[in-house]
């Protein structure tokens, strides 16, 4: 999904920039990014990291760079942050999120003059798409409100003026960004990231956050509104589930707490006999120790991550390199498989391939007696349309269940969404087999709900019904 960060200081804060920036590195792998404004103007530098972290990848630059406002971003579709001349002055802008309707804009853009740089690889940046719709407003503010009215999808964007950091969060607050400032108050100095969590070990202490909609101007002297927040929110779901980070929290509810939640709700439904309980490390871990908990089950550990070679695998676009990445960096821990009964929490199942092929395998390889996965989230049944996702449609491991039953694609899969329906066991029985496991039991969707504590209307649901 992409993140972002940005401060304004009194002081050089392009450490503090390097270091925020990489604590959203679990958000993507393929562009990560700096644009920096200091007594010589502006600079950025922009790198792929797909095969190299973003911290190898910036470290030794990063040094060279100078600055007492700035703005960072991991971002799977766009590089960026772009610095941009424009009638305005000259600005830096990150965004992240998705344009779905991104052709139908270029094109009339095109058609009122405007021109792109040519990506990489062929495409047009976002970021580009973003810059030309602010810019066709009479100030910055309302470009930003406009350009966020014509993008179908969701886009948060900082903008990095002489003037200071504008900060907007998209429409809905489909994702998070939070206002943090300097601990030692006699500093002058704000951030504004995405990961809320990256503030704490930089010193800064959580403000707020952004309402779904607003924008704000930060300058070290202060933060001031520009635009209220809208009274309608649908925060991402999933933020809690799979994709924030375990130290993280938003609109003021914690990542690892939620996934404890999650956990014992998955135990309260349960009546297992087992040895042990596990998570599938990392994302599975907070999961599994709400379910130990709940149940009084001891938690251990079956398999353990390579962590120093090794991020995720779920982010990497490639399915080939996420196949061989997840082969590579579980290690079975057989001493605590041989003969047990275990129950395995996921954050859930997409395609179902790497649990099935790499975790599953390995735990029966080393003579596990029965294997109970209990995913933290409903059936996956539709890909994020707020986002980039590696998710298509076909390749979802319910989808693929849906076809095998019905003999053929099915469009309407409003059956197999009801937990009580015949269809939604036929499903769940067809991938239990598939994934070769002894039971498999999915969090219910009101429980996740509760789980994760806002009213149901204020959550993105889209995942899992198919609208929001
Ligand atoms: Fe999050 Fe899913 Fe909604 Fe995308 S569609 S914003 S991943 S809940």
């Amino acid at each position: 999904m992409g993140g972002l960060f940005g401060v304004v200081a009194e002081e050089n804060c392009v450490q503090t920039l390097f270091y925020g920036t990489d604590y959203h590195s679990h958000l993507g792998t393929e562009n990560g990014g700096m644009a920096v404004l200091g007594n010589k103007g502006f600079y950025n530098a922009i790198h792929n990291i797909s095969q190299a972290q973003f911290k190898s990848r910036f470290v030794d630059g990063y040094k060279k760079m100078e600055g007492f406002a700035g703005i960072g971003a991991i971002d799977d579709e766009s590089p960026q942050p772009l610095i941009i001349r424009s009638k305005f002055g000259v600005y830096a802008v990150a965004a992240t999120g998705l344009i779905s309707n991104k052709e139908s804009l270029t094109a009339e853009l095109l058609n009122g003059g405007a021109s792109f740089g040519e990506m990489a690889g062929g495409g047009v940046n976002n970021i580009e798409i973003v810059t030309r719709l602010i810019n066709r407003a009479d100030n910055i503010v309302e470009g930003i409100a406009s350009m966020r009215g014509v993008i179908e999808g969701s886009i948060c964007a900082l903008v990095l003026t002489a003037e200071g950091l504008y900060a907007a969060r998209d429409k809905l607050g489909r994702f998070p960004l939070a206002l943090g400032r300097k601990k030692d108050h006699s500093i002058k100095a704000y951030v504004v990231a995405t990961e809320a969590s990256s503030f704490e070990n930089l010193g800064y202490e959580l403000v707020r956050f952004l309402g779904p909609g607003e924008i704000v101007l930060i300058t070290p002297d202060g933060v001031k509104q520009l635009k209220p927040e809208g009274s309608a929110k649908k925060i991402c779901s999933f933020l809690w589930i799979y994709t924030g980070y375990p130290s993280s929290s938003y609109d003021g509810i914690g990542v690892e707490i939620a996934r404890e939640r999650c956990g014992r709700f998955l135990a309260r439904r349960d009546n297992i006999a087992a040895d042990f309980v596990a998570g599938i490390p990392d994302s599975g871990v907070g999961h599994a120790i709400g379910y130990a908990m709940e149940s009084g089950i001891p938690f251990r550990r079956p398999l353990v991550k390579y962590t120093p070679g090794y991020g995720r695998s779920y982010t990497p676009p490639s399915q080939d390199i996420r196949d061989l990445v997840a082969t590579m960096k579980l290690s079975a821990v057989r001493d605590v498989i041989s003969g047990n009964r275990m129950i395995i929490c996921d954050d859930s199942i997409v395609r179902g391939t790497q649990l099935k092929n790499y975790t599953v395998k390995k735990l029966w390889d080393n003579g596990a007696r029965e294997i109970h996965v209990r995913p933290a989230c409903p059936p996956l049944m539709f890909p994020c349309i707020y986002a980039s996702s590696t998710r298509t449609n076909a390749e979802l491991a319910c989808r693929k269940a849906i076809r095998a039953i019905a003999g053929g694609s099915v469009d309407n899969v409003e059956e197999y969404l009801e937990t009580d329906s015949p269809a939604y066991g036929k499903m769940i029985e067809w991938i239990r087999k598939d994934l070769n496991v002894t039971s498999l039991k999915y969090l219910a969707i009101d429980d996740m709900i509760a789980a994760i504590g806002l009213p149901a209307e204020q959550l993105c649901l889209h995942c899992w019904r198919g609208r929001q």
